[in-house]
């Protein structure tokens, strides 16, 4: 019997890892803190003494540089940043600090910077400013050395890592090599936040509200992650490991039978169809090949912002027709749905400095970017509608607020094609256009946008925080923020029935769409597709084909008609439950195989 103390947090991604932890900073500006086992106390005054030594040689150097090629007068700067590292003072706060409280060096020098910052505002005048020497700035550069050094070890050491930091962003998911990443655990972060689709996309086991989580890791520590139950186990006894091995063991062999069924078309068994796609973060998504073509029926929302984060500049027309082209290629003439470019919020692209808002997601973000800075948008339909030219491509349009903004894009869109045309270039002529149904005044206004787009796909990530006030990113809101509250079903229910009334298909791309049993539902209001991240793909698939078409309409119906969510939400569970009983008793050989309860429930 194990005596390894479980913590419960609140569970993001499902699955399973157990490896060493490695805290990294929730944004490149955030420091990390972790506690220090006790025989670790004394590496960790060195690691802080070679890291001093390190950037007084720096400051030798640039001293030196500045000295020959500007003058002597401006080189002083450095000599008094070397003199302010030399206190001995400070050097015993930090290094006390380290021995007493346990911690790691960058979070003891940050305590003693924010000591020197409160002491130099009550020394207004002092002769240290006078020199124009912010006391801190030296400090600053001994924490970004150790961070530096601490983050090109964990870079170069090849191991494969749990990631732990305060909050979970895009940064943080992004970090590492996605191949060195087992688990994420953070003490805060929404389960429909950025960071929080990434990290499920990239099919990481991820747990987030742990509390005091950061003061009870000690780097390198070995740590067990259950995404499914939202816990972690730290440091765990060998009757924890060997409950863990078998448990991943098991894991695996469902996995396995799911993928036998993953390539069969979701088609319930009374003959309803359900196309079941995939979303796509990132070109990483299409070389680690965490899923098949066949194992989908296309891409419903190919988050393209992704592809301009990870660069150091805009990309061209060139790069991205050759990546719109590649995904269209590999997935083999299903229907590939490229977003316009989705900045604003918390999707920031480092070239591009946006204004600091106080509100941004009430602010210049998606198409409202777009449609500002047209040429961006010029240039991408321009590679859109050149991979056109390889396979089937739809557009679609982010934070659509007004029927208007629809009809700019059609008029830059015939210019733009007209363009290429004339410019010789192969252009698809059918290339659907739909919006994502993301703000309330779009929702209300549904039916007349409808008569102007093809498709629609209800974004509900951000539907949810708009139209119950609660934003996404949020920690203390994350209790508001409730996709299954009876105001969000309404308005699925509605736009499901807004475009049946107009003839035209609509899917739901937002992250609710990987739960199964809530796939079933929007099968049963009406929807034609839904779209996920891969790792969803083929439970839902399954879900889907061994559950009558009947059953789903009577889901959505009983759903729709409950008056909160935490009885939709116990509605959902319930028919998981029936459902997982169903496959497991009639699936034979694949006894065991369904989806486990509760183990994807959004
Ligand atoms: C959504 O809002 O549901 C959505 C799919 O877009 P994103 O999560 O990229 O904002
Ligand atoms: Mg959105």
């Amino acid at each position: 019997m194990s005596q390894t103390r479980t913590i419960s947090g609140v569970p993001v991604a499902p699955g399973l890892a157990m490896a060493p932890v490695h805290v990294v900073r929730a944004a490149p500006e955030v420091i990390p803190t972790w506690s220090l086992r006790g025989d670790e106390v004394e590496r960790e005054v060195e690691r802080l003494e070679a890291s001093l030594a390190r950037v007084s040689h720096q400051l030798d150097e640039q001293r030196r540089l500045v000295a020959e090629g500007v003058s002597r007068q401006e080189a002083e700067i450095f000599s008094v940043h070397r003199m302010i590292l030399q206190d001995p003072g400070a050097l015993k706060r930090v290094t006390a600090r380290i021995r007493e409280e346990r911690l790691n060096a960058e979070a003891c020098v940050e305590h003693l910077i924010r000591h020197l910052e409160s002491t130099m505002s009550k020394l207004e005048g002092n002769s240290v400013r006078n020199y124009g020497a912010d006391i801190s700035d030296p400090w600053r550069l001994v924490v970004r050395d150790l961070m530096q050094r601490d983050f090109d070890a964990i870079s170069s050491s090849g191991d494969t890592v749990v990631l732990a930091a305060e909050e979970l962003t895009p940064y943080v998911v992004t970090c590492l090599d996605r191949s060195r990443v087992q688990a994420i655990v953070t003490e805060r972060g929404g389960r429909f936040s950025h960071g929080a689709v990434l990290a499920r996309s990239f099919g990481f086991p991820t747990v987030v509200e742990i509390p005091n989580l950061l003061s009870r890791l000690e780097q390198g520590m070995r740590m067990i992650v259950d995404g499914d139950a939202g816990t972690i186990q730290l440091d765990p006894d060998q009757a924890a490991v060997d409950l863990f091995l078998t448990r991943h063991a098991r894991h695996q062999a469902k996995r396995e039978v799911l993928e036998q069924h993953a390539g069969l078309p979701a088609v319930t068994p009374d003959g309803h169809r359900l196309l079941v796609q995939v979303n796509i973060e990132s070109t990483r998504d299409l070389e680690v090949g965490d899923f098949e073509p066949d194992h989908t029926d296309g891409v419903g929302l190919l988050r393209t912002e992704f592809l301009y984060m990870e660069r150091t500049q805009f990309p061209s027309e060139e790069e991205q027709y050759r990546l719109y082209r590649r995904v269209v290629e590999h997935f083999e003439g299903r229907p590939v749905t490229l977003r316009t470019l989705d900045i604003g919020g918390d999707k920031q692209l480092p070239y591009f400095k946006t204004p600091k808002e106080v509100n941004p997601a009430l602010g210049w973000r998606g198409l409202r970017v777009s449609l500002q800075w047209e040429d961006l948008l010029r240039i991408q339909l321009r590679a859109a509608l050149r991979a056109s030219g390889h396979g089937p491509v739809q557009l679609l349009l982010p934070m659509v607020t007004a029927v208007e903004e629809v009809r700019r894009v059609h008029q830059i869109f015939r210019e733009v094609r007209s363009q290429l045309a004339e410019q010789g270039y192969r252009v698809a002529d059918d290339v659907p256009a739909g919006i994502m149904v993301e703000v309330p005044a779009a929702l209300l206004t549904l039916p007349q946008i409808l008569e102007e787009v093809d498709f629609v796909s209800v974004g509900t990530n951000d539907l949810v925080q708009y139209l119950l006030a609660a934003d996404r990113d949020n920690p203390w809101v994350a209790k508001l923020y409730d996709p299954y509250h009876p105001a969000v079903l309404w308005a699925l229910r509605w736009v499901a029935d807004a475009a049946r009334a107009a003839g035209k298909p609509c899917s739901v791309c937002g992250e609710v769409g990987g739960d199964y049993a809530t796939a079933l539902m929007l099968l049963g209001m009406g929807y034609t597709s839904v779209s996920m991240g891969p790792n969803f793909l083929s439970t839902v698939r399954y879900a889907v084909r061994t559950t009558p078409f009947t059953e789903a309409v009577a889901l959505a119906e009983e759903a729709s008609g409950l008056g909160s969510g935490r009885e939709v939400r116990r509605l959902l569970e319930d028919f998981r439950v029936r459902l997982h009983a169903r496959q497991t008793g009639a699936a034979g050989s694949a006894a065991g195989s369904g989806p486990s309860k509760g183990s994807q429930s959004a």
